[in-house]
Parts: structure tokens; sequence; C-alpha cells
């Protein structure tokens, strides 16, 4: 600006010197931040020069989509893993991922729930949150859209209908309406092993259980921990009639492109195992008090 005011006093060679130098200046000081301005991310461990891509670097930085902020979406309608008590998510899910954060020396922050098909494909797209985790089995179709942590939790599917129901177990499952969550392994068992049942997919658990008790679904199929967790604590006239050994494993969902988030929560889960945080966790919310 100020070569602009005195400009009328300077020679044209020397306003011409400034206007150059000017320039230069705009271009490095641009050049000095072009690594951390393209986006809202920022790197939690480096300075934002080096992390233009994250992918490729192996410094160890990864991105976050608020700095300072491990950012975690979920369907949070899955207890004892997530679930919305007075509008506060809680669970083993949200102990674990507030214990990874700080561990991480980040803070946790837990978006609007989300329905539970949208997840994958959010962490796939990036910007909304850095990591899903709403008991998402590791399967090679979700490992083909997102990177997963280490495993989390064992999990098994079951079989629940409603208290004096005539289906017994798998094998009564033939040409019955079936009931579940959109997009979960559950569906995908009763597909494959129901396949003349009729299938009736939701968004919400809730929804699917209050279908189960009015005979809209006379089946549902779905994670053995969630159906127990349910069955005790709100619908009582409801059953698990068999279990379904599938051995999934639940692991925290990953972009991709921040491979770096991955290892760094592989580390701080490492460390919450070996220093007893993570038995802590599991015991408040699976432990042998029920
Ligand atoms: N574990 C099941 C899946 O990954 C269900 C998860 C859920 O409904 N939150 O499909």
């Amino acid at each position: 600006m100020k070569t602009k005011t005195y400009a009328n006093h300077l020679s044209k060679f020397l306003l011409c010197l400034i206007a150059a130098l000017s320039l230069c200046a705009v271009f490095a000081l641009a050049g000095c931040s072009s690594g951390g301005d393209s986006s809202a991310d920022t790197s939690a461990t480096t300075e934002a020069a080096e992390s233009t891509d994250a992918a490729a670097t192996d410094d160890g930085s990864y991105t976050l989509v608020e700095e300072g902020k491990l950012t975690v979406v979920a369907s949070i309608d899955f207890p004892p893993f997530e679930n919305l008590v007075d509008g506060q998510p809680e669970g083993f899910e949200v102990d674990l991922m507030t214990a990874i954060a700080e561990q991480m020396g980040l803070e946790v922050n837990y978006l609007p729930t989300m329905k539970f098909d949208a997840l994958v494909p959010a962490i796939a797209a990036g910007g909304t949150a850095d990591v899903s985790a709403a008991g998402i089995t590791i399967t090679p179709d979700r490992e083909a859209e997102v990177d997963f942590t280490d495993p989390i939790m064992d999990s098994n599917q079951c079989i629940v209908v409603k208290k004096g129901s005539d289906i017994a177990g798998s094998a009564d499952l033939s040409g019955k309406i079936i009931g579940g969550q959109s997009g979960t392994t559950g569906i995908d068992w009763a597909k494959e092993n129901a396949p003349d049942a009729e299938i009736k997919t939701f968004d919400e658990y809730t929804a699917v259980l209050a279908a189960l008790q009015s005979g809209q679904v006379e089946a549902v199929v779905m994670d053995k921990p969630v159906a127990d967790y349910y069955i005790l604590n709100a619908y009582q006239d409801c059953e698990v009639v068999e279990a379904i050994p599938t051995g999934e494993q639940y692991g925290i969902a990953v972009s991709k492109d921040n491979p770096n988030l991955t290892a760094a929560i592989n580390e701080a889960l490492q460390e919450l195992k070996d220093n007893g945080t993570y038995e802590e966790i599991q015991m408040k919310w699976f432990g042998t008090t029920d």
C-alpha cells in the first residue's frame, strides 16, 4: 500500500523494483501456508507445510476434520456399544473412543447419530468424521471401501423372536418375515441362510424391535450382545432363540486416505490394552456384575 502512497515521489525504476519485491513476498507467504490451507484438515503431529499428502507421508502425520479433535460418527442405537442417554452418547465404544482420543492428546467429538448403512460411505467420502466406531464388523466388502483398525471386540449374530413364537431357531425361518437394520451383517446372514424368507429393513434397532413386538416381522437377526442388552432392558417380551457363531470382529473405520490415523489409533489401543484401561472399560460394560 505504501508503494502507491509514495509512488509519485519515486522514480519509475524504484517503483518497479518495489513492486517486484512485493510480488515475491506475496508468493513466499502463499508458499508457506499452502500445505495446510486447502481444506479444514489439520495435521496433529507436524506442521501443516509437510502434510499436503498424508497418504504419501511417512512422518506419522494424519489429518483431522477438526483440529485437536477426534471426530466420531456412529449409529447411536447399539447398546451397550453406543446409546443415547439424555441426549448424550454412552457405551463401551464411546468410552473406548474417549480413551483413545485422550491417549492421542485429542478431544473426542461425537457427531449426531447417523444411519448405520451411511457410516462406511461417509468415512470413505471423507470430510464428515475422522472415524466411525459403531459395532462395525470388519468384512472384505467394507475393507474395499475403508481401512479398519485392529479388532476392538468379538461378536456373533443371533435370532430374536417374540416370546411364544413358533420359530425355535434358524431351521424355522423359511417363509417367515425377518427384520433387521439396513446394511448389517445380520441382514446379509438372513439373505444367505433364509433365502425364501421376506426381509424387512429399518434404520434403527428400536424400530426393528418394535416391528417384532407388533408382529410386522416374525424374527430379527442382529448382533447378540446388543440383542441381549435390549431384551434385558426394554424388550422383555422378546427372546434370543439361537446364537449364530459368525465369529465377527468389530473395528474402527478410517479413511484409506488417512493411514497414519489408523496406525496412531492402533498404537493408542495397544497402550490402553497394556495399561489396563481397555479391560476396565470392558468390565464396566460387560463385567460379571449382571
Ligand atoms: N455388526 C453388525 C454389522 O457390522 C451390526 C452393526 C450395527 O448395527 N451397528 O453389520
